[in-house]
């Protein structure tokens, strides 16, 4: 099969993922392989390529926003028929037996493997992954326009889940990509007033074309308080300056999986009167299942911007180069 192959981490600048041939998955008794159609790009493949987290294996495929069909199941694999359509999210396995899994937090395992980074993922025409990991997709969404509901939107869905936002609240996005660009809708669909900050103009129309009552950059202060501010950018410095714009007991929920360091900053001015700080990291299968089900009762309409799969550096070059209104998406077959 041809597949995006990352041989060694680099600067995407470098060009590091080769398109190659390379054999088919082997499936286990409990996975099923499917045939690959889009693969969304996500900003953890990002820091995968360039080597901001930790090499789990190497040679790896990254992408872990995979739409594809059924194309076999494995000896004991019974949940979908060959030719079901089905996503395949982050979170490849866990091991179902560890503390987190016990108490509803699998997101949290202590043995979690994820796609396109413990194991192959999407850039490629077939991957493989356990059956019970697996999404079946909402028929309202046409294969591309599903693919970045995979990550983007399913973390989107757990930070806001996190962040106590409620009805009638008042919400900051920071970094207004993939996964800001779902979350929106979401919280429109919640009658939650949005603030969007972000530094590039074409995100900030984009932005206002959502729904948002408000955009500027990513240091500027919004027109009110806020409830809880999400930073979807990897950019620790924002931590201070969304703490400065919340309300007391407010929260800011970091959605990403790396982060540049945050800037040591005033308990008293900041940290004070109950505001918290908190990470999302990964998530369980239930946020998947009922963000689908919520995106599909919304609906969720994601903008995309289209790739060849032999042209996914180019892709990672322009997310890199915030220069993506909405999701990067590979097509793949
Ligand atoms: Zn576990
Ligand atoms: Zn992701």
């Amino acid at each position: 099969m041809k597949a995006c192959v990352l041989p060694a981490r680099a600067p995407v600048e470098s060009k590091p993922l080769v398109y190659s041939d390379v054999p088919l998955p082997e499936i286990k008794p409990d996975e099923v392989l499917v045939r690959v159609r889009y693969c969304g790009v996500c900003r953890t493949d990002l820091h995968v390529v360039e080597g901001e987290l930790p090499v789990l294996k190497s040679p790896v495929i990254p992408g872990h926003q995979v739409i594809g069909i059924i194309e076999k199941n494995g000896s004991q694999a019974r949940r979908f028929r060959a030719g079901t359509r089905v996503g395949i999210p982050w979170l490849h396995s866990t091991d179902g037996t560890c503390e987190y899994c016990r108490s509803g937090l699998e997101n949290l395992c202590d043995a979690a493997t994820f796609t396109g980074h413990t194991v192959d993922g999407g850039y490629a025409e077939y991957v493989a992954a356990p059956e019970a990991f697996v999404y079946r997709i909402p028929d309202g969404f046409g294969d591309l326009h599903a693919a970045p509901l995979l990550c983007a939107g399913i973390i989107g869905f757990r930070c806001l889940r996190v962040s106590g936002i409620a009805p009638e609240g008042t919400l900051g996005l920071y970094g207004f990509g993939a996964a800001a660009h779902v979350a929106i809708q979401v919280a429109k669909y919640w009658n939650v007033k949005v603030f969007a900050m972000t530094r590039d103009p074409t995100h900030q129309a984009l932005a206002l074309e959502l729904g948002a009552a408000w955009a500027g950059d990513g240091e500027s202060t919004p027109p009110e308080k806020m409830n809880a501010a999400i930073i979807f950018a990897p950019a620790g410095e924002l931590v201070p300056v969304a703490l400065r714009n919340l309300k007391k007991g407010g929260t800011v929920v970091l959605g990403g999986i790396h982060m540049s360091p945050i800037p040591a900053m005033s308990y008293d001015d900041l940290l004070y009167y109950e505001r918290v700080i908190r990470s999302v990291a990964n998530n369980t299968r239930k946020d998947g299942e009922d963000f689908l089900a919520l995106a599909a009762r919304i609906p969720i309409v994601t903008q995309v911007q289209r790739f060849p799969l032999e042209r996914a550096n180019e892709a990672l070059n322009a997310l890199k180069n915030d220069a993506i209104r909405g999701a990067a998406v590979l097509e793949v077959g």
